[in-house]
């Protein structure tokens, strides 16, 4: 007996959807893009709990027959392609035949359609691959198909399904995309009987600002380059568009989202030294070419391209860009002077002619001394006023912890440091210490850091910190994706101190901040925890570690800051109250040992 067998089709295409369904998401992908290939001008979407109990798409589009209505759901059934030559020409968006097959294999799927003019529509319904039943419907111009309960048939795989929250976000940004691709489009988004989107068809720039929000109209740079044969158009970021997480990059090949390292990289590379690491610049932008030139069938959901004349392209999309940023790269060759807001400048004294504005931003009670800013930011109040412990009492904590610290590369005895002891700031960046075996430099940004970190975890899962009221609330208006990210860490930035309140769409008044932490640039903190957040930890990294990171990372005094001896003194002994003073939450060092001993061989002493 022969132990190789055929799968049956309905097991193959189970298989087959493995590739094409993921989530909710990769379910709307597939059925846009089959609308637009339908030549669509109005598309809905409308979904249920995510998209886990409701993925339904409508449009306006050319619509199918009884017959094609019946093929559409057969594996590698197309009306897109026909010859192997073809495969090279491809001009619309599917071209695989595979996406309905595979969705019917998960879900409850019903289709209806109706050709234009007909006086009748049909509806077919399949359920988990089979099929049940194919009538007549009332016409109605165009196509909706329904997909229910993803994965019903496939438990195992409906596990891995994400909370509704974290599902819609991922279909709320493959509408995104879809509505930068097609400025032309008429695009809406239902989600739990709710409109969430609404665009009708407008200039680019104008999708863009509804997309995002409105502050982005006035900060794009068009991008034209090329001739007919290839062309590159659409809109970079200037650099108040830069974010410190990825994922405002949109890159279309012949109207193809794709995500393609390298001419990411073209892109951002134009911009050169005004981005440093890990600062992302905005981008939309479209590529056109021969589709001869662009190999699309490289990758089962069509993510990825290949293009036959890679440095070319290359070549052309960075040169592209750069013609277009030449204006800023001519006006402001430093951008530490461009770019105030991502640097923290002390509040200016509040004195008679300082704009309203500014003193709305930073109310005189705000004004946090320099002498007093470290021990402010690292002792926030507790609700229950337990008052910050003294430097004398750290300081034998400390000792305690160098003992339990003993594995690392300090000895125990060696960081034993007397209260007082002096310390000195070198360049704004480290501090420097006596201690018994010779000296530390500790990295004043990271150890803020760390001490923050263990304080605002603390606060998470304990006692609350108490909140500072603002004089007047400063508004906030985020993207969507970080408004639906700052609804789910809303509660860990309460306990935090932070008091926000819905103030229109997408937008809040943060009210209140952590008591102690400094005042003037609250959007600036709350936008970079919400990358922040987004960016660090692994999958067994909790909420709270997330948010605490965050807050710390952004919260925290920089390289750069001047301190005075009391600060330092402050700092230096937080550091060494905290459960591990070697290491920021990401790993890196806080503390580097200089020994005696070292010092004296370098010195020929010994
Ligand atoms: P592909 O898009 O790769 O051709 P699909 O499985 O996604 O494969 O769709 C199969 C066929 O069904 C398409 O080729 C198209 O002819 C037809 N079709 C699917 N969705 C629509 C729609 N919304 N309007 C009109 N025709 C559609
Ligand atoms: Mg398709």
């Amino acid at each position: 007996m022969s132990k190789i067998r055929i799968l049956s089709e309905q097991l193959t295409n189970k298989i087959a959807a493995g590739e094409v369904v993921q989530r909710p998401a990769s379910l709307v992908k597939e059925l846009v893009e089959n609308s637009l290939d339908a030549g669509a001008t109005a598309i809905t979407i409308n979904i249920r709990n995510g998209g886990k109990t409701l993925c339904e798409v409508s449009d306006n589009g050319e619509g199918m027959s009884r017959d094609d209505l019946l093929l559409a759901f057969e594996r590698y059934a197309t009306s897109k392609i026909s010859t192997v030559e073809d495969l090279l020409n491809i001009r619309t968006l599917g071209f695989r035949g595979e996406a309905l097959a595979s969705i019917a294999a998960v879900a409850v799927v019903e289709a209806t359609s109706t050709l234009p003019g007909a006086d009748s529509g049909h509806t077919l319904r399949i359920e988990g691959g089979s099929f049940r039943y194919i009538q007549p419907a009332a016409p109605q111009p165009g196509t909706t198909i329904s997909a229910r309960n993803l994965f019903y048939n496939i438990p195992a795989r409906r596990k891995f399904l994400k909370s509704a929250e974290v599902e819609y976000r991922h279909v709320f940004e493959v509408v995104q995309k879809f509505a930068l691709s097609r400025p032309l489009v008429q695009f809406q988004l239902i989600h739990n009987e709710q409109e969430v989107m609404r665009l009708e068809p407008q200039p680019l720039p104008e999708r863009i600002a509804e997309l995002f929000s409105s502050e982005y109209a006035t900060n794009l740079l068009a991008v034209t380059h090329g001739s007919a044969d290839l062309q590159i158009r659409g809109y970079i970021g200037n650099l108040n568009l830069v974010r410190a997480r990825r994922g405002e990059q949109f890159l279309f090949v012949n109207q193809r989202f794709v995500t393609d390292r390298l001419l990411n990289h073209a892109i951002v590379s134009a911009y050169g030294s005004l981005l440093s690491r890990n600062e992302y610049p905005f981008y939309c932008l479209e590529l056109e070419l021969d589709p001869l030139a662009v190999d699309v069938n490289v990758h089962p959901t069509k993510m990825e391209v290949k293009f036959r004349e890679q440095e070319q392209i290359y070549q052309f999309c960075q040169e592209a860009v750069k013609n277009s940023l030449q204006g800023i790269l001519a006006v402001i060759p430093d951008l530490g002077i461009f770019r105030p807001e991502y640097y923290y400048t002390p509040p200016p004294p509040p004195a008679s002619g300082v704009p309203v504005e500014q003193l709305t931003l930073t109310p005189p009670a705000a004004i946090i001394t320099p002498e007093k800013r470290i021990r402010r930011i690292a002792s926030p109040q507790k609700t229950d006023d337990v008052a910050p412990s003294e430097s004398t009492e750290s300081t034998s904590k400390w000792q305690e912890r160098a003992r339990r610290f003993s594995g690392q590369n300090l000895p125990a005895d060696s960081i034993e440091r007397h209260p007082g002891a002096q310390v000195f700031q070198l360049h704004n960046k480290y501090i420097l210490s006596q201690i018994k075996s010779g000296l530390v430099v500790i990295d004043q940004h990271v150890a803020h850091e760390r001490i923050l970190y263990e304080e605002a975890l603390e606060s998470l899962q304990h006692t609350s910190w108490r909140a500072q009221q603002l004089l007047f609330p400063v508004i906030l208006e985020l993207t969507p994706t970080d408004f639906s990210v700052l609804l789910e860490i809303l509660p860990f930035l309460e306990k935090l101190g932070f008091r926000m309140k819905e103030f229109g769409k997408q937008t809040v008044a943060i009210e209140a901040v952590p008591a102690g932490m400094r005042w003037g640039n609250e959007k600036t903190i709350i936008k970079e925890i919400l990358d922040y957040y987004q960016e660090y930890g692994t999958k067994d990294t909790s909420r709270q570690e997330k948010v605490a990171a965050a807050y710390a990372c952004k919260a925290a005094i920089k390289s750069g800051d001047s301190l005075t001896t009391e600060e330092m003194q402050t700092l230096v002994d937080h550091l060494f109250a905290t459960q591990n003073p070697y290491h920021c939450p990401h790993g890196r060092p806080i503390i580097v040992n200089l020994s005696l001993k070292e010092l004296d061989k370098r010195f020929e002493r010994i």
